[in-house]
């Protein structure tokens, strides 16, 4: 007894790691925290490689996730190296590249089997929610095997680390929902990273116009370069009137909503053409008006969900054919251990003009 108590102390020891840990609103910590260890035989335990911090982890470092506890690590992207594999885990075994997807999903639950990962009743986000997640050296994925992505040789994993969510979210809850056609003139509202990524995700089908709305002159030059046609400055110009200018008066096909405050979510609906769909992207903490007097009969579709990670094969191969260059959004690069500086620089983005910032821990 005494032999395996001490073992066991010896072991507890040797198996630390660095995590950035939530305390409360307001309160976070670079600290120890036990490395984790398998629960299921559907586990995998991965050493981050790389990882970065999502707008979302800012709302939680505010209060505005419940789901969050204290003593939480957050993170929900990210790409590693296996560590240890369960033992009912056959896609994947030690030391392989693996691109981690904010969405867990068990592959078998009736919302998996439609392709609604995000709905997965075994997962869904739950990475840096009611699990631990991805900013710590080491992190447990549950369902290994159709939560994690192998990473094909010679992709610039720096890149990946995009893929997680902001690329997926961007393409499948504003471009593939819009249903962006070829010729669409579309408007993104919101320059963020998510936004962008939309933008870049967009060209994939060819629209004639798209048209990025945003209050920060920094984010709407970086739009220009990333192929925006047009930029219309919101604290200083007429959303309406440009729009109206741009379009022959009609509006636009698709309307991207990429912040999540009911004045955004306003904007989509007076700039939306007949038979026009607008696509909620942003996460949204109080209700938004809906303009049914204005829009009851004007055959509009709104979409809404979160994202499912179902396009992230597709945008794997995107990106190994340079089709995409998700790397373009990564404006700052830490060492993980430094991740409390890089949450100053991400939370101060008007000043730092930082889009994602990329943490790397290559031991
Ligand atoms: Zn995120
Ligand atoms: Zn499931």
């Amino acid at each position: 007894m005494k032999l395996s108590f001490s073992g066991c102390y010896i072991r507890q020891k040797l198996s630390n790691m660095k995590a950035l840990v939530y305390h409360g609103p307001g309160k976070k910590a670079w600290e120890d925290k036990a490395k984790p260890v398998l629960l299921q035989p559907t586990d995998a335990i991965v050493r981050i490689t790389r990882t970065t911090i999502c707008g979302t982890d800012l709302h939680i470092l505010k209060g505005d996730v419940a789901t969050v506890e204290p003593g939480r690590t957050l993170g929900h992207e990210g790409v590693g190296i296996v560590e240890e594999a369960g033992t009912a885990v056959s896609g994947f075994r030690k030391g392989d590249h693996v691109l981690i997807s904010c969405i867990t999903s068990c592959g078998r639950c009736a919302y998996c089997r439609k392709g609604m990962y995000s709905h997965c009743e075994n997962g869904g986000w739950i990475l840096g929610n009611t699990i631990d997640g991805t900013q710590a050296g080491y992190v447990r994925i549950p369902y290994a095997d159709t939560s994690l992505y192998p990473i094909p040789s010679g992709v610039d994993e720096d890149a990946l680390v995009m893929l997680s969510d902001i690329f997926p979210t961007g393409f499948e809850c504003g471009v593939l929902n819009g249903q962006v056609n070829p010729g669409d003139t579309i408007a993104i509202v919101g320059a963020g990273p998510i936004g962008l990524a939309s933008l870049l995700t967009a060209q994939f089908y060819s629209p004639a116009k798209i048209i990025l709305i945003d209050p920060d002159p920094n984010r709407l030059e970086v739009a220009t370069g990333f192929g925006a046609t047009h930029v219309i400055n919101n604290s200083n110009e007429d959303i309406t009137a440009t729009i109206n200018n741009l379009t022959g008066g009609t509006g636009v096909d698709v309307a991207i909503e990429a912040v999540g405050i009911p004045a955004t979510f306003e904007i989509c609906q007076q700039i939306i053409a007949p038979g026009g769909r607008i696509a909620n992207v942003g996460v949204h903490g109080k209700s938004a008006p809906l303009h049914l007097e204005t829009l009851w009969s004007k055959n509009i579709t709104i979409t809404t969900g979160l994202v499912d990670t179902i396009t992230t094969p597709l945008l794997l191969k995107t990106v190994q054919a340079e089709k995409l260059k998700p790397s373009r959004l990564i404006t700052h690069r830490f060492a993980l251990a430094d991740i409390l500086q890089a949450y100053d620089t991400f939370s101060n983005a008007a000043a730092t003009k930082s889009l994602k910032v990329l943490l790397t821990n290559m031991d």
